[in-house]
């Protein structure tokens, strides 16, 4: 099938309505692609109830859509069964849902490991469950690329290790982790592993059962889906092994008031009202995504990174964070031109109607990694041109004109 971004670009409403904008924050969020948002407008005009709740005609319909779309993001991650799909609000919530009801079981003197590349979201949880249960955090270093040193993983994966819980690709030098040695080591030990995978799964469909893995977390918004919705993927075996995080309504097998049972996954952990319209939304996007061309969408926005990287090179001044080398990463760039601050050079690129994140990217300790406070950080879609790069690079020599 072949691939036309100008084609691609249609899908998405938002940039019809800016046709000025050149817009490379994708990393931080997509656009919503007109399926889901077609698929918001048909649930909330014709479907509107609660799930799991009513025996009228009106509720099945938002229970059928609602499982319909555990089905599609399923089939996106090539899941086993759609009962490993637990929809959550994102990331971040899916990360903590792991700390809490897996670390509930975890002790002092147990071990979590991470990654020095994680984002504050798979970091900081972990923190906190180091402070509730006396766990410890062991990290694994980086190369001077900022890829994983995965050179010598027996020393943090040792026997006290429980879980492993690292990135699928960084949110700011894009690299892609390596994960088929570090689910080796782990199962070495007998630990469990989560992969965040906020950032890759918007660049195709990822088969969690070839990854071997037993948790893994996105987010709908970046994967061109509502924001507010996200998935928890978990084997079978791994979240039934769970107790719940969040209790209420939706997730019992029977209460009383001396105490309550547990609904089988995944509405164990489907406490209250989910978010029925965002996750119908998500289905919506990951089953329109799974059919595109991923090898000429990838090889297109590689090849935008690429050229990025390479002008940024001839610019004076630019520090580059990341691999060099286009497989190894996603088409994700982050660097610094000069000493100007990143929200400078962001605000001098905003008049070039260019949109790019600077600042800390909430990875702090891959900054202090690369002994910089910030950068600026184009990330790229499918749906942008050669023009977002010509427009990105103009910006950057306005701002060395202004600000050096
Ligand atoms: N992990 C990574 C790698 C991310 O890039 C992000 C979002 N920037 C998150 C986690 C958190 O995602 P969310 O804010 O959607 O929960």
């Amino acid at each position: 099938m072949s691939f036309q971004p100008a084609e691609w670009r249609r899908h998405f409403p938002l940039l019809a309505n800016h046709p000025e904008l050149h817009y490379l924050d994708n990393a931080a969020t997509g656009q919503l692609c007109e399926k889901a948002f077609d698929a918001v407008t048909l649930h909330e005009l014709t479907q509107r109830a609660n799930v799991l709740r009513g025996t009228y005609r009106l509720a099945e319909l938002a229970d059928a859509a609602y499982e319909n779309a555990r089905r599609q993001a399923a089939t996106y991650l090539n899941a086993a069964s759609p009962d490993e799909v637990v929809f959550v609000s994102g990331t971040t919530a899916a990360i903590n849902l792991v700390a809490h009801a897996f670390g509930e079981g975890l002790k002092t003197g147990d071990e979590v490991v991470l990654s020095l590349a994680e984002h504050h979201s798979n970091l900081v949880p972990w923190q906190m469950l180091r402070e509730r249960r006396g766990v410890a955090l062991r990290f694994l270093p980086l190369a001077p690329d900022g890829r994983l040193d995965l050179s010598r993983l027996d020393a943090p994966i040792s026997p006290r290790c429980k879980l492993v819980a690292v990135t699928h690709a960084s949110n700011v030098t894009g690299a892609v982790t390596d994960l088929a040695p570090i689910v080796a080591a782990a199962r070495a030990v007998g630990a469990r592993v989560l992969v965040d995978g906020a950032q890759a799964v918007q660049h195709g469909p990822v088969d969690v059962q070839a990854l071997d893995v037993d948790f893994y977390a996105f987010s709908g918004h970046k994967a061109f889906g509502p924001t507010g919705v996200g998935v928890l993927w978990g084997r079978s075996e791994a979240l039934q092994a769970l107790p719940p995080f969040l209790g209420g309504g939706g997730m019992i097998g029977r209460v009383t008031p001396e105490g309550s049972s547990w609904a089988m996954p995944p509405r164990r952990f489907e406490a209250g009202t989910p978010p029925i319209a965002q996750a119908i939304g998500l289905g919506a996007a990951l089953d329109w995504l799974r059919a595109q061309p991923w090898p000429a969408m990838q090889a297109h926005t590689a090849g935008l990174a690429q050229r990025l990287i390479a002008e940024l090179a001839v610019l004076a001044g630019p520090t580059f964070i990341g691999p060099r080398d286009l497989k190894q990463r996603l088409p994700i760039v982050a660097f610094n031109l000069a000493d100007i601050h990143p929200h400078d050079v962001c605000q001098v690129l905003d008049a070039h109607h260019v949109a790019v994140r600077g600042g800390h990217h909430c990875a702090q300790p891959l900054m202090d990694r690369f002994g910089v406070a910030g950068a600026v950080r184009a990330s790229f879609a499918p749906y942008n041109s050669e023009a977002d790069v010509d427009a990105l690079l103009e910006g950057l020599k306005d701002a060395l004109r202004k600000l050096t």
